[in-house]
């Protein structure tokens, strides 16, 4: 029976020689991560049910990665993190990025790939809507509960219905103008925030694959504000080199792919040079519209950072705007990970390393982590303290998400925010670019 990579890797894992959609499964789980914000809510339902002294199924299978509320005086965002402490040392954790020591890394997302947890064929889950990212690497990778997410610690498997696949595909070189985040901001303008509700979102095409390893996995962070269930791109070599380079344990891991005759419940096709860069505007991800549209609206501030915009060609991109130049309005750069931060001192644009560039320009560098991209305790970097208008390389701009309810929140690409950020209202980043 032919089918979609996402059933491909639904039915390995089952066990079963096929699947199809809507499909009730028993799926064997390769990592299960979970961060400060999820992880005591999953530890307390996991000792629930499977008594106080309870160990997880598999200590090398459960990732803590400390992120979300990291770098403030916020006594029970503080009281979080000793939870997650707490419980690593309890079960002997064997992956467990502890904020304060050389292991601490930053935003999960990137912290899974980076430290060799994302691998073709597997199963990964987590207790954040954003685990859709890992997709990125041919797996199947979606968010849990932490309901869920306590039963999988126990047991090491859930219950899964397989989703039927829509396909997405990408044709044509990417204008230099335009990053991935204009992709998937376009993707979701078109079908708006429910439109893949439960749904596969595989992406395809040579548009796709001219994508380095970290654009792509910005094209599958973002599937979950249409609702995807999961977002999915077949490995290419360029997948596997960053896989091989990095792999956790050396683990053998599977390489699959949609069959040629495999059903899409939905396809669309996109030429890539004729799109041109977009921004949501407040306050929803669907809420589409083209720069050109909105260029000139005043703003408050611009942040660059998070899971979706904040890795290192994103920094790359928007360096390549900010050199020699001076931001007008507040400027947040918060790398997702210490690998990235570590990367701003050392990516050069001619003698200029990023963080010069950043600096020099006027904008702010602040420590790893999620930081203000979900708000966070009042003294949390980069937060929206009062209704300011921001525009931002995050992923969401609900009210409040940032911070204050009134504030206003665009969302673009590293690019457009950058050149945002030189003139101090929305803008082209054909404009600025030399
Ligand atoms: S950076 Fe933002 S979207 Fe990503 S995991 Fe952190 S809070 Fe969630």
């Amino acid at each position: 029976m032919a089918m979609t990579l996402t059933e491909k890797i639904l039915a390995r894992r089952s066990g079963k020689p096929a699947v199809a959609p809507g499909d009730n499964i028993w799926v064997d789980v390769d990592v299960l991560m979970t961060h400060d914000v999820c992880g005591p809510g999953t530890f307390g339902i996991f000792h629930q049910h499977f008594g106080k002294d309870a160990k997880v199924w598999d200590r090398s299978k459960v990732v803590l990665i400390p992120d979300h509320y990291i770098f403030t005086h916020d006594a029970m965002a503080n009281r979080n993190v000793e939870v997650v402490r707490q419980f690593a040392k309890e079960q002997q954790i064997e992956y467990f990025y502890d904020v304060g020591t050389p292991r601490y890394k930053g935003v999960c997302h990137i912290a899974l790939p980076e430290e060799g947890h994302t691998r073709p064929g597997e199963i990964l889950l987590g207790t954040d809507s954003h685990t859709c990212t890992a997709g990125a690497f041919g797996e199947f990778a979606t968010g849990i509960g932490n309901t869920d997410a306590g039963f999988v610690m126990g047991t090491g498997k859930l219950w899964l219905k397989v989703p039927p696949t829509m396909r997405f595909l990408f044709h044509g070189n990417l204008p230099p103008y335009l990053m991935a985040k204009d992709l998937i901001l376009a993707v979701i303008g078109d079908i708006g925030c429910d439109g893949a509700t439960y749904q596969a979102m595989e992406f395809d095409g040579d548009g796709v694959y001219a994508l380095n390893i970290e654009e792509r996995m910005t094209l599958c962070n973002m599937v979950i504000e249409a609702g995807g269930k999961n977002g999915v791109i077949a490995p290419d070599k360029v997948t596997l080199e960053y896989v091989d380079a990095r792999n956790a344990g050396q683990k053998p891991y599977t390489v699959l792919k949609s069959d040629p005759d495999a059903k899409f419940i939905f396809e669309k096709v996109y030429d890539v040079t004729k799109l041109e860069p977009v921004v949501a505007k407040p306050s929803s991800p669907d809420n589409r519209a083209t720069v050109s549209e909105v260029r000139g609206s005043k703003l408050d501030r611009a942040y660059i950072g998070s899971c979706t915009g904040g890795k290192l060609t994103d920094f790359r991109a928007a360096a390549s705007i900010l050199k020699d130049k001076e931001v007008r309005i507040d400027t947040f750069i918060v790398p997702a990970t210490s690998e990235i931060a570590a990367g701003l001192k050392t990516e050069k644009i001619g003698n200029e390393t990023l963080e010069e560039i950043f600096t020099k320009a006027g904008a702010k560098i602040g420590p790893p982590s999620c930081a203000a991209c979900l708000g966070g305790p009042s003294d949390t970097f980069g937060r929206l303290n009062g209704p300011l208008s921001c525009i931002s390389t995050t992923n969401r701009n609900f009210p409040g998400r940032m911070g204050h309810k009134d504030a206003k929140v665009f969302l673009a690409s590293p690019l457009t925010v950058a050149a945002s950020a030189v003139t101090g209202a929305i803008a082209d980043p054909r404009e600025l670019l030399a």
